[in-house]
Order: structure tokens, then sequence, then C-alpha cells
């Protein structure tokens, strides 16, 4: 008994640790320098160029719960290395095809691409189960939409939350038209992926830690994926995330395994009804 609740105050500290830690960072990345004097700041450093907004200089250091990341955030429209891949990949995906006639959904909608999108595609809709402000409050393993309601879907960093994944992706293969298409990237942060037994709070609610292997699952639903990645780009757009992996597993990340190297490619699956 007497261990049990020495356990349970131990398990009461390490989170109340935890938390702090995490509100600490929260704040930490909420405080921007303003770009011109950022760009004072950090003039000898390295430079790049925002395919989001078109911003030239250094990139913004990013700290989260799996660690820190250099040349991560552009400090003009916030955009992290997964957004400006996503972007290119995205720009690449509908080339030739006219956006003027297609209708889009888009899942958990990152703020800056909401604008991007919206201009991108004639029809423009946002979804989410939590989030306010959407246009369909919804749960991505069971849509209340008719089949083939929409030409492009884009879900970034949603399936690693859902246990059920493949009833989610069964669902969003089911609301694309005919010739539609899915942009689902997942982190891809290990060699093979690890299905954790309950989702991480530390880790934003993830209950997996996927590896490449984890598109196999898209290619059940869907008749071709082609994943691009951040070496499919020009350097200058700085779409690798420099993370030292080899730290993990850590007290916020407890199933991830380490890795090797510090700078990891990311990936983005095109997945093609
Ligand atoms: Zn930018």
């Amino acid at each position: 008994m007497k261990n049990t609740a020495a356990l349970a105050g131990k398990w009461r500290t390490r989170s109340q640790v935890l938390k702090g830690i995490q509100l600490f960072r929260r704040i930490k990345n909420k405080i921007r320098t303003p770009v011109p004097l950022f760009r004072i700041l950090h003039r000898n450093e390295e430079r790049f160029e925002c395919p989001i907004c078109g911003y030239e200089g250094p990139f913004a250091n990013f700290s989260s719960f799996a660690g820190f990341r250099k040349y991560a955030i552009c400090p003009l429209c916030d955009g992290l290395e997964r957004h400006r891949l996503q972007y290119l990949v995205v720009r690449d995906a509908v080339r030739g095809l006219n956006g003027q006639e297609m209708k889009m959904l888009h899942f958990a909608p990152e703020k800056f691409f909401r604008g991007v999108f919206s201009r991108q595609f004639a029809k423009y809709e946002t979804a989410d189960l939590f989030m306010e402000g959407v246009d369909h409050k919804v749960d991505i393993r069971a849509l209340p939409f008719e089949d083939g309601t929409y030409d492009f879907v884009f879900a970034s960093h949603v399936l690693e939350h859902i246990r059920e994944d493949r009833k989610a992706i069964k669902e969003i293969r089911r609301v694309l038209r005919p010739n539609g298409i899915a942009l689902l990237p997942v982190p891809i942060i290990c060699e093979k992926t690890i299905e954790y037994p309950e989702a991480n709070p530390y880790e934003a609610g993830h209950v997996r830690a996927p590896g490449v292997d984890y598109f196999e699952r898209y290619k059940e639903y869907f008749g071709r994926v082609e994943v691009r990645a951040s070496d499919s780009f020009p350097q200058k757009y700085q779409l690798f995330v420099y993370e030292d992996r080899s730290r993990w597993p850590t007290l916020e990340c407890p199933l991830r395994l380490p890795m090797s190297g510090t700078k990891h490619a990311d990936f983005v699956p095109v997945c093609y009804a």
C-alpha cells in the first residue's frame, strides 16, 4: 500500500514537471522577434527561401516535445519544415489540373494554409472534431459526406492521433471523386512503425510513431501512392528536420527508439483514388 502511494506520488511529480516544461516551451515558441530585428541578429547565419510566403533569409529554431530543431521556422509566416514541403507537393500535385473546378476538404486546418488553399481551389471547406471555426465538426472515421464529394483532401499530422486509422483512410478514399487526390503526411520518426499501447499526452496524443512503412496502409485503399521527400526539392527551401534523435527515448517520448544522425528527411505521400 505504502509502495503504491509512493509510486503514485512519483508519477504525479513527473507529470507536473512535464506539464511545466511543456507550458514553458509553448510560451517560448510564441515569443517572436520582429522580422527586421531577427534578420539583423541572425545576419551571419545560413539563408533560405520560404516557398509559402516568399521570405528570404535565416530561419528560426524551434523547440518541441521531441527536441530542438534548427532552421525550422520561417520568421515571416511561421511555416515549419513540413509545411514548406507540403506546400511544394500540393503545388506539384495540382499542376495541370483546374483548381477553379475543384472542391477541397482540409482537416485540422493550419492557419497559413487556409488562405493558400482557398485561393487555389474553387470550393474550400475545413473539418475537425474539436477545433472551433471549421465548416464541419466531424469524426474522420465516420464522415457525413456522400461518396465522391471532394477532389482534394489534405490531412497533415492527423492519422498518428487516430487509433482506428484504417477507418479514417477508408473514409477519405470514399469521399474522394474518381481521380481525386489525398495528401496524408504523418511524422516519420522511426525505422519501422511503433504502435503505442495508449495515446501519449506529452506527445500531443500520438498513438503511434510512424516509419516509412506506414504509407503501405494507404495502398490498401488507394490505386497509387507516390511519396515525395525533402530531397525532391531545391536545398534553398530547407525541408529537412534537424533534430538529434539519438537522445530518444525521453521522458516525454518514452516509446520512441533512438535514430542516428541529426538531419532527417521528411516525407509527403500523394494518394491517388
Ligand atoms: Zn514563410
